[in-house]
């Protein structure tokens, strides 16, 4: 069932024409086969839970047999970004200094997932620490584009994409803190949500800057992604942050036609410098939707050139605090078995256990907190921050959701940007405005270039009604 969906696996098992077991035995073949380097060399997966995963395939073919009542995710394989602790598997963020930490509990959207029927397969290969945009920044190696694979997949959540478009998995989890998950479903030709901040808990994730940071599904449609969503969303007592706002009905939602529903097309997002063929699918996605009967219109998100040097500012600070916890003595890596003082103990561990990416954000956001130098870029970003939110909020006045891309390019070759850290940051131009506001937003496909390359367009919605981005989502997909 290499590229079955969520409903699939669930009516094959209940019918019995299938089991968990072969289900998960038939995806970890395809793995062994083709993700490491004798196969395809996609190298989506850094570490494969098999005990546990079997041991959940038992549980719910005993159910099936049983006759029970199946949960919304029963047999479906799925794997975990490796920024989320699973417990008894290694978590590493992608980097060397939580090599051989082995978390002592799973984060509450793996708990979610499982609880639900999920047969969690093992952890994907991530930027370090999250940041990034192709998944070069793995201290693992790179994941190579299922679809192409002299290509990126896409960051940070490269390996999450990949395994879903190689049919590794059904589904993943993955986080975005500026577009982790909706520039890697775009490149891999699968469907990737953020939800509203607060919507999804965030304990269990390794902090990158949390503020910004979410946890949020991949599947390889818009009704999967949705039942993802139902199973994830609520609020936890492990996550002040996370909303008591009732869960919607998600996949009941897509039944309502999308008819009469207003979409916003923020003019700055179709600027110079976005893709013709991305420009051009774009276009035809919309007229799919003023076919379904929507009212398409021109909106001004006019803050929207501020958003990445706003985003670089804010989440380099979260970062360099969050990342002070990794010192040698706590988790994982520690360098310097010659050294003899702890701050000397502390500096070859950072050192050695950093890459360069995750170095110069520390850094960068070092700086920009640093007295005298606060006022100048900490604070101003926090007010531009809400100028970005204010624009969407008069937006959402106007319009249901906003339609807009989500890459100014086609997956690029491996290499090609590693070189130029600023180049890297502005394919987030598109991705991070959604992520500072804390709206909700979709990456769904909408078609391929000439040479076949995978094309999102992202569907951003109000906070908290995933609902309508989901339905404008499916509107495009079926178009
Ligand atoms: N590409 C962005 C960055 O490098 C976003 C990463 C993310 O969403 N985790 O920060």
């Amino acid at each position: 069932m290499g590229s079955a969906t969520i409903q699939e696996v669930r009516a094959a098992i209940a019918s019995g024409k299938a089991t968990a077991t072969a289900i998960a035995e038939e995806h970890y073949a395809r793995i062994a086969t083709e993700d490491g380097p004798s196969g395809k060399g996609i190298n989506s997966f850094l570490a494969l839970s098999r005990d546990r995963a079997l041991e959940q395939a038992a549980k719910i073919d005993a159910m099936a047999a049983k006759g029970d009542a199946l949960p919304p995710l029963a047999g479906v394989p799925v794997g975990i970004k490796d920024v989320l602790t699973m417990k008894g598997s290694p978590a590493t963020a992608g980097s060397l200094i939580l090599k051989g930490y082995m978390p002592p509990y799973d984060a509450t959207a793996v708990t979610r997932m499982e609880a639900a029927g999920a047969v969690l397969l093992g952890k994907l290969n991530c930027d370090e620490f999250a940041m990034g945009s192709s998944n070069e920044n793995s201290a693992y190696g790179p994941v190579h584009n299922p679809r192409a694979l002299d290509r990126v997949p896409g960051g940070s959540s490269g390996g999450s994409a990949a395994a879903v478009a190689a049919g590794f998995a059904v589904a993943s989890l993955g986080s975005d803190t500026g577009g982790s998950i909706r520039q890697p479903a775009a490149f891999c030709g699968v469907v990737g949500v953020l939800p509203t901040y607060g919507r999804v808990s965030r304990y269990g994730l390794i902090a990158f800057a949390s503020s910004l940071d979410r946890v949020g599904p991949f599947a390889t449609n818009v009704r999967d992604a949705a039942t993802m969503l139902g199973v994830l969303a609520g609020q936890d007592a492990k996550d002040a942050t996370s909303s008591d706002r009732p869960v919607g009905d998600y996949v009941g939602a897509l039944a309502k036609p999308v008819k009469g529903l207003r979409i916003g097309v923020p003019a700055e997002y179709f600027g110079e410098g976005l893709d013709a063929e991305i420009r051009a699918a774009i276009e035809r996605a919309l007229d799919g939707l003023r076919e379904a009967g929507c009212e398409v219109k021109t909106i001004a998100l006019p803050h929207t050139k501020y958003a990445i040097p706003t985003y670089y500012v804010i989440a380099t600070a979260e970062a360099s605090a969050n990342l002070s916890r990794f010192d040698g003595v706590r988790f994982g890596f520690r360098a310097g078995a010659g050294t003899q003082t702890l701050s000397e103990m502390y500096r070859e561990t950072r050192d050695q256990g950093f890459g360069a990416e995750v170095k110069r954000r520390i850094l960068l956001g070092t700086y920009v907190l640093s007295a005298g130098y606060y006022d100048a870029y900490y604070r101003k970003a926090q007010q531009v921050r809400t100028l970005l939110t204010r624009d969407f909020l008069a937006a959402f006045a106007e319009v249901d959701a906003i339609v807009a891309p989500i890459t100014p390019t086609p997956p690029w070759k491996l290499g090609e940007k590693t070189a130029d850290p600023l180049q890297m940051y502005l394919e987030d131009i598109y991705s991070v405005a959604a992520s500072l506001a804390g709206i909700c937003a979709m990456s769904v496909p909408c078609g391929e270039t000439a040479s076949g390359l995978p094309i999102g367009v992202q569907i951003m919605g109000r906070h908290f009604n995933e609902e309508t981005m989901l339905r404008v989502g499916l509107a495009i997909e079926t178009a």
